[in-house]
């Protein structure tokens, strides 16, 4: 048999490189910007086309580059950052493996301008596929431009696996902001389309984080400043009552380098165990600052792994230096809500089969029925139409002795809903009594029934958001509020605002990136707008990455969970029964729409356990 091994010729090579460094847009994008960081550019701007799938181009006033390096730098292994294998051991630049460029050209149409400061011309390089098509000398600034046009041109199987343009763009948007927030020093802009989105001018670290996120971030962000002979941990983590239910901003970088390290992640988190729920997190901005002898960035190709040698002692570290900021703030007393105590029931003993919880309710229940108390708060909740009683599986429900009226009992279905007595006239209820702030607890006839009022008001707003019609009650805000977002957030919330609007906002806009709102469903506090949108664009712009795309229920999600009641909330007595009716009347009374359970019933066998 004849020789059947070859070498692969380099553009080939360099297209297999390319799928480890550039997999969509947004990493191409990644690697020109720290190029551009590593020529010292003080000035990068970024602007893409069609998100990046027809150009993507970063001009900088760097160092720039002579003509054969211009050459050279496309070139597989081509770097000027390390020359031997122990300079892996001392980087401090953020590129130093020679591929991006190389892996770049192999994939894409590229052009590029470059000039030395001390240079009187640049030059001008095209290179399509790993071929260099022309190169000559041309008048530039300093510096260098280099735009990549079509990217995947030839490679038809990955252009394929890219996701639509609203989701490429926030991958390119996510990648500009680890880039830009922790060089504060350097000014960027990023331009998608034609439109300026992001226009960051040099500054502190706490000037970039409100430049990018906005302004409201200065008060709900608390300083951290740890100097240790092993690194130096400097950045903002978030004060306890702005915690949320989703990772929200969570940046960790190490010597400028954004990094994931679910370790040290999970070390801030842990600073927060006693002062935020379970499952609530909390948003940082964190740079450890450390001898690069100490980590190893070399673990994969686009260098946001990274290991430490020191990984345990930095995690006391961190850990110790979040819980002093936290406590320096002397925040933690002066949360909004507590810890949620999980209800803990003791296991059955072997053997013991339980036994149905029985409840008995008021056949006569009418819900239209206006009459019952219904006291305006924030966890004041209205009467409304009938749901289907399915928290019946919970309670083993007595026949009525007298049958409903027909007309609207027809089949079990379709009965009007029926909900305990304690809930139907409170004046001869079973009284609610309130644990912690926290829980309601009151007493059925099947036994011992506790709410956790949280969850319990969660889900009851999200079905009444869910089944609301269209033509919703608003109020007038006396004092219109304004809100204010990124330029790419303000674009997505644009998007959002005629579903807003059937929910009872009403929502103008001044200028691109601040919105007025004049008009919001009634259970909505005006002072918490701004977190409630927040919520919603990170809710949004989470779902659409996981291509969930029920714009309804991700709203209906967010508003619930921003306008339940929060453990912390004292409630009057008729509050708290008009939450265990409402709940009664929910199509999923079991759970909140992010999951918890919403009750517990202990019945008089487990009491007496
Ligand atoms: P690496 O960054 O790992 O060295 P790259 O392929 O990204 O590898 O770049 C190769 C080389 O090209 C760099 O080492 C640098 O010398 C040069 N280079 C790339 N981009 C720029 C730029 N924007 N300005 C100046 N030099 C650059
Ligand atoms: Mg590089």
């Amino acid at each position: 048999m004849s020789d059947i091994i070859n070498i692969l010729p380099d553009s080939v090579a360099n297209q297999i490189a390319a799928g480890e460094v550039v997999d969509r847009p947004a990493s191409a994008v990644k690697e020109l910007l720290e190029n551009a960081l590593d020529a010292g550019a003080t000035k990068i701007q970024l602007i893409v086309k069609d998100a990046g799938r027809t150009l993507i181009q970063v001009i900088d006033n760097g160092c720039g580059m002579s003509d054969s390096d211009a050459r050279l730098c496309f070139e597989r292994h081509a770097t000027s950052k390390i020359h031997k294998a122990d300079d892996l051991f001392a980087i401090h630049t953020m590129g130093f493996r020679g591929e991006a460029l190389a892996s770049i050209a192999a994939i894409a149409q590229v052009e590029m301008k470059s000039k030395l400061h001390d240079s009187e011309l640049g030059t001008h390089i095209l290179i399509e596929g790993s071929d260099v098509k022309e190169q000559t000398p041309c008048a530039c600034p300093n510096g260098t431009s280099i735009a990549v046009k079509n990217l995947f041109f030839n490679v038809p199987a990955r252009r394929n696996f890219l996701k639509r343009d609203s989701i490429e763009l926030s991958h390119i948007e996510e990648i500009f902001k680890r880039v830009a927030l922790i060089n504060y020093n350097t000014d960027y802009s990023l331009n998608s389309n034609g439109r300026l989105l992001y226009d960051l001018r040099a500054g502190n670290f706490a000037e970039r984080i409100s430049q990018i996120f906005g302004n409201s971030y200065r008060e709900r962000l608390c300083p951290v400043d740890e100097q240790t002979d092993l690194a130096n941990i400097r950045g903002y983590v978030s004060k306890p009552e702005f915690a949320r239910k989703s990772r929200g901003e969570q940046y960790l970088f190490v010597n400028h380098r954004f990094i994931k390290h679910p370790a040290l992640s999970a070390a801030i988190e842990k600073a927060y165990t006693d002062v935020i729920p379970d499952h609530y997190y909390p948003t940082y901005f964190i740079h450890i600052d450390i001898d690069p002898a100490r980590i190893d960035i070399n673990i994969h190709p686009t260098k946001t792994e990274v290991k430490f040698v020191d990984e345990h002692a930095l995690f006391a570290i961190l850990r110790a230096a979040t819980k002093k900021a936290i406590g320096q703030f002397s925040l933690a007393t002066e949360l909004q809500f507590n810890p949620i105590e999980e209800v803990d029931f003791p296991p059955a003993p072997k053997g013991y089969i339980p036994t149905q919880p029985r409840v008995h309710y008021n056949p006569d229940y009418n819900p239209f029925e206006s009459t019952r108390q219904s006291k305006p708060s924030s966890a004041s909740a209205s009467p409304r139409p009938a749901a289907d009683p399915k928290w019946k599986s919970f309670f083993d429900l007595d026949t009525p002795a007298t049958p409903a009226p027909s007309d609207t009992q027809t089949s079990l279905d379709m009965a009007v809903p029926t909900i305990p007595t304690l809930a139907d006239s409170p004046s001869e209820s079973s009284p609610c009594l309130q644990l912690a702030a926290s829980h309601i607890v009151s007493v059925l006839p099947s036994g011992l029934l506790i709410v956790d009022q949280q969850a319990a008001h969660e889900r009851i707003l999200y079905e009444r958001l869910m089944n609301q019609s269209k033509a919703p009650h608003a109020q007038q805000l006396l004092f219109p509020v304004n809100c204010q977002f990124s330029p790419a957030d303000a674009d997505i919330f644009n998007e959002l605002i005629p579903e807003l609007k059937g929910y009872g906002f009403e929502i103008g806009s001044i200028g691109q990136t601040t919105f007025v709102v004049s008009a919001t469903p009634p259970d909505i506090k005006e002072s918490e707008l701004q977190t409630l949108f927040d919520q919603i664009l990170v809710e949004y712009k989470g779902a659409m990455i996981q291509k969930f795309n029920d714009r309804t229920q991700c709203l209906c999600r967010s508003m619930s969970r921003q306008m339940a009641v929060k453990p912390g909330t004292i409630l009057q007595q008729s509050e708290m029964q008009q939450i265990i009716a409402d709940l009664f009347c929910c199509q999923t009374p079991s759970v909140s729409p992010s999951g918890k359970k919403t009750m517990a019933i202990l019945s008089p066998d487990q009491l007496i356990k």
